[in-house]
């Protein structure tokens, strides 16, 4: 805990505030300035309680549109809240944990899945590049671009790399052409073994090989999802709500195949509390 004025450690707890949505907020004083402050658990200065954002939040990334989320709060809950502000939490939250979850490592398998999905943006054609592993079915890495050209496909394999290390042996991606430069250049040549670090598979789905299994199951079940509406308004809020999908499918909904979330197989965080959305907030902000 530091004081957010001057980043002193030294501070002591100085009473507290009873608020009508958040309850009672431990308030701080800063023993080397003076500065009073309450540390933002996530839901600094919302006027909603952390239970109904995290509900809205639940509902929207398992499916359900904005419009029976607001009759679902108009049943529930005396003030309901207007649809901006409900997108608004849609965009703001997935940020707040990816930034976390992001720099969590991946116990990967040695197989990794990559593909694309078209979506639009302001009605253009745009792109969703994600991947896969195929034993954990955690999600590694995504992004979402305009283009799909070798940098954008960078992001997505550099990113891989960077957080499961020298586990992934083979990626396995579509026909594309720009793949096979880009993996291997980014885990280049090793000399000594006089091959590449990487093995890059292609599959061909015209020539009836059929597609990559698990990333097309992935892909079902985020279009499932994302059929609720027909397109994104920026790239930017694309971004966040697509990175809320990937924390739905890792850390939130219990996968059949495997029986439990994929982050438990793929990674050593442990969630102990039943709003998993709300532990993930929490846990964003503690190590921002
Ligand atoms: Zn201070």
């Amino acid at each position: 805990m530091e004081c957010s004025k001057c980043k002193s450690k030294n501070v002591k707890k100085n009473g507290a505030r009873i608020t009508d949505n958040r309850g009672r907020i431990q308030r701080f004083k800063c023993k080397d300035c003076g500065f009073r402050f309450v540390k933002d658990d996530g839901f600094f200065r919302m006027r909603n309680s952390p239970q109904k954002i995290t509900l809205c939040l639940n509902m929207y990334f398992s499916g359900v549109s904005l419009r029976k989320i607001q009759e679902h709060l108009n049943a529930f809950y005396p003030h309901n809240s207007s649809h901006e502000s409900i997108h608004s939490w849609i965009e703001k939250y997935p940020k707040i944990i990816g930034d976390f979850t992001d720099t969590l490592s991946v116990n990967s398998s040695s197989e990794i899945e990559v593909d694309e999905m078209e979506y639009k943006t302001k009605g253009r054609q745009s792109w969703f590049i994600d991947s896969i592993d195929t034993e954990t079915r955690f999600m590694v890495s995504s992004f979402y671009s305009k283009t799909r050209t070798s940098k954008d496909l960078r992001t997505v394999i550099k990113d891989i790399r960077k957080k499961t290390g020298d586990k992934v042996k083979v990626i396995t991606t579509d026909a594309y052409n720009a793949y096979d430069d880009v993996i291997k250049r980014t885990y280049g040549w090793n000399l000594k073994k006089g091959r590449y670090n990487i093995i890059h598979k292609t599959r061909n789905a015209s020539r009836g090989e059929g597609f990559n299994h698990k990333i097309e199951r992935l892909h079902n079940n985020i279009r499932e999802r994302t059929k609720i509406f027909r397109g994104f308004k920026s790239v930017e809020s694309a971004r966040s709500i697509m990175k809320g999908y990937e924390i739905y499918h890792n850390f939130i909904r219990r996968h059949q195949a495997i029986r439990r979330c994929p982050y438990e197989l793929a990674t050593d965080l442990r969630l102990t509390e039943n709003n998993k959305w709300l532990e993930l907030i929490r846990l964003a902000k503690k190590s921002a």
